[in-house]
């Protein structure tokens, strides 16, 4: 017979836990049951390449989002180490890796995003890594005891995140990317000129309009040869080349989106009594009008609370601009809006020179979103009131 719990959140994530403790505040009785791969409690990813890298001697358990007494107090049942491996929806039933299964009145799928591999010759060399959990930051941490010469590949904020971090800890960080300039989703030409030079002062060699060809080394890693045919002698290498949803559970079920799982803005489902949130989730943005998937932290966090909410009887919409931040070296970004959009005109406040300003971005006399560094929350909340209004009009 197949245990029932009233809640069954698949997904050992930031979305899944803040979604339990909504859960909690709306109903003190129903049983609540997290399904994770990972053997931690649900913690935050960001530090992992920021401090948890650069310091190199923090404990998993620092970064726990609650601590593990939490579960037990809000009797809140965490599975570790059990993946779900397949949903009956009509018998509202999941089966899990060990073998037993679980029926449940409401579900949430928070399964997060999984990363992409390149896929060249060599890649399956000693020495090669990529960062998503505790483990990746453990083991890239250990290789950079040894290692001199790290290649980073992206240009991204993981790949960005990865060379400061390395940098940090005395290693000689080269850094390449497929793009004409550092961070081109998200910074305009003047921003990302701005930031290679930071990245140069701090002795980052950047290797822009780069694509990795083939990785070279008798067992282990030792060079990285370019579509260029340039080649780089290497210590290790560190990839962050982004991270695609896994449908692979709701395959061929109503479930499947194009881009993850569709949601409207209630992190509903099509599915009675089935909510999606954090990466995984592809919802309804009601300030855009359009269909997204965010892969940051605040909307998993945002987006749990309201799935949490909604499950346990609430009718609450998930309004938030998208929002983001990212650490590099001592430039403490932020990001509001929709950076799906390019901008016609970018207008500034304070200086680039000084690593302190907002760049608003505007198409068509449109504020659609911002970049800040180094500024104030005022600042910001004001400037989000900006979009909204822009948006709402
Ligand atoms: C290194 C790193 C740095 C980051 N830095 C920032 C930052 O600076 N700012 C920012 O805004 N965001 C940052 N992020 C992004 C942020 O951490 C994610 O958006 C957030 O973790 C998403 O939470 P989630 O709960 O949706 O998914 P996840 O955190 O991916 O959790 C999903 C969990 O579900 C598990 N799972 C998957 N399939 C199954 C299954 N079938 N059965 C059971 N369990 C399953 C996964 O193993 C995982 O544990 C960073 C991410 C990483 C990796």
């Amino acid at each position: 017979m197949a245990e029932k719990i009233s809640y069954l959140l698949i997904g050992g994530g930031l979305a899944s836990a803040c979604a339990a403790e909504s859960i909690r505040e709306h109903d003190q009785q129903g049983a609540i049951a997290i399904i994770s791969s990972e053997a931690y409690f649900p913690y935050h990813r960001p530090p992992l390449s920021k401090s948890y890298l650069i310091e190199g001697d923090w404990e998993p358990a620092d970064i726990y989002h609650h601590d593990e007494a939490w579960y037990a107090e809000h009797n809140v049942i965490f599975h570790g180490g059990v993946r779900a491996t397949g949903l009956d929806l009509n018998g509202q039933t999941a089966t899990l890796s060990s073998g037993a299964s679980i029926e449940y009145d409401k579900l949430l799928l928070a399964t997060g995003a999984g990363l992409i591999y390149l896929n060249v010759p060599g890649s399956d060399l000693e020495g090669l890594y990529y960062l998503r959990t505790i483990p990746d930051a453990d083991a890239l941490t250990k290789a950079s005891e040894s290692a001199k010469r790290v290649v980073v590949v992206g240009g991204g904020f993981i790949g960005l995140e990865l060379a400061s971090a390395f940098q940090q800890r005395d290693l000689e960080v080269l850094l390449v990317y497929m793009e004409d300039r550092l961070w081109e989703r998200m910074l305009s030409p003047e921003i990302s000129r701005w930031l290679e030079d930071h990245y140069r002062s701090k002795e980052i060699t950047l290797i822009s309009r780069a694509q990795v060809a083939e990785f070279r080394g008798q067992g282990q890693v030792d060079t990285v040869v370019l579509k260029s045919g340039d080649t780089l002698p290497v210590d290790m290498c560190a990839l962050g080349i982004g991270v695609r949803p896994d449908l692979t559970l709701v395959k061929n079920t109503p479930l499947e989106g194009a881009n993850g799982i569709p949601v409207n803005e209630y992190l509903e489902t099509d599915v009675a009594g089935v909510y999606s949130a954090g990466d995984i989730a592809w919802y309804q943005d009601a300030i855009f009008n359009k269909r997204r998937r965010v892969e940051h932290f605040d909307t998993a966090k945002g987006h749990g609370e309201v799935a949490g909410a909604n499950m346990a009887g609430e009718r609450r919409p998930y309004r938030e601009l998208p929002y983001f931040f990212s650490d590099l070296f001592d430039l403490e970004f932020e990001f509001v809006g929709d950076f799906d959009l390019k901008p016609d005109r970018v207008d500034f406040t304070g200086e680039l020179s000084e690593n302190t300003f907002i760049a608003r971005y505007f198409q068509q006399n449109r504020i659609f979103a911002a970049v800040f560094v180094g500024r104030e929350e005022e600042e910001i909340e004001a400037v989000k009131e900006e979009i909204l209004e822009a948006q709402s009009q």
